[in-house]
C-alpha cells in the first residue's frame, strides 16, 4: 500500500486518509477524524484519537475534554480552535475508548509525521502519554516529561496532559497544564521576536 507521505495539502491529505484501511480501527469508524483549525497555523495540538462524540462529528475534540481544551485556549492563550490546528496521534476511534494499540499508532504514524510537515507548527503541544511519546520517540510518562520543552523539527514541543485526566484529576494537574499552555504561548512570542530581530531593518526613505 502507498505510504501517504505525497499529497502536497492538507486537504489532499485530508482525502487520502477519508479512505484508508490501513489498521483495523477503519472498520470501527463512522468517518476518520482528521484535524481541525488554522492549516498553517503556528500551533499545533496533538491529542490520542477520536472519542464517540468525536467519531460522529468527524472533528477532533468536540466532547468534555474538548470543551475544556476550548476553555484553556481562550483563558491562557487568548485564542479559539481556528486560531491553531488540532489534530490527533490516530485517526480513527478505538473501540470502547480503549488506547489506541501499537499497530495502530504506527499504521496512522504517516499521516500525522505528514500533517506536522504540511503545517510546520513552531510549537506543537502534545495532550497525554500517547502523544508524548509517539512524536518525541519516547517511552517516559506524561508526569517525567512535562514541565519543559523538547527541541522539535526546528520548533519546540510541549508536553502536557490530557484534558480528560485533568479533568478527572483538577487542581493541581489543572494548574499544571495551565502553566504548559502559557510555556507554549511565551515560546510562541519568543519566535516572533526572534523573527523580528532577524528581518533586515527598515531603509530610511530618501527625501525627494
Ligand atoms: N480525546 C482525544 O485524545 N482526542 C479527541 O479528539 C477527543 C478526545
Amino acid at each position: 500500500m502507498r505510504p501517504p507521505g505525497s499529497p502536497v495539502t492538507l486537504e489532499a491529505l485530508r482525502g487520502e486518509a477519508a479512505g484508508c484501511t490501513r489498521c483495523p480501527l477503519s472498520a470501527g469508524r463512522t468517518q476518520v477524524v482528521f484535524g481541525v483549525g488554522n492549516p498553517t497555523a503556528d500551533l499545533l495540538f496533538v491529542g490520542e484519537g477520536p472519542g464517540r462524540e468525536e467519531d460522529l462529528a468527524g472533528e477532533p475534540f468536540v466532547g468534555r475534554s474538548g470543551r475544556l481544551l476550548d476553555r484553556l485556549l481562550r483563558e491562557e492563550l487568548g485564542i479559539d480552535r481556528s486560531q491553531c490546528y488540532i489534530a490527533n496521534v490516530v485517526k480513527c476511534r478505538p473501540p470502547g475508548n480503549r488506547d489506541p494499540e501499537p499497530l495502530e499508532i504506527a499504521s496512522c504514524r504517516p499521516y500525522l509525521d505528514r500533517q506536522v510537515e504540511l503545517i510546520d507548527p513552531k510549537v506543537v503541544v502534545t495532550l497525554g502519554n500517547f502523544a508524548a511519546r509517539t512524536l518525541l520517540g519516547t517511552t517516559e510518562g506524561i508526569r517525567t516529561l512535562r514541565g519543559r520543552a523538547y527541541p522539535f523539527r526546528g520548533g519546540q514541543l510541549v508536553p502536557t496532559y490530557h484534558p480528560a485526566f485533568a479533568l478527572r484529576s483538577g487542581g493541581e494537574i489543572m494548574a499544571e497544564m495551565r502553566a504548559d499552555l502559557v510555556r507554549a504561548k511565551r515560546l510562541l512570542a519568543d519566535h516572533g521576536r526572534r523573527l523580528d530581530a532577524a528581518a533586515p531593518a527598515a531603509r530610511p526613505r530618501s527625501a525627494t
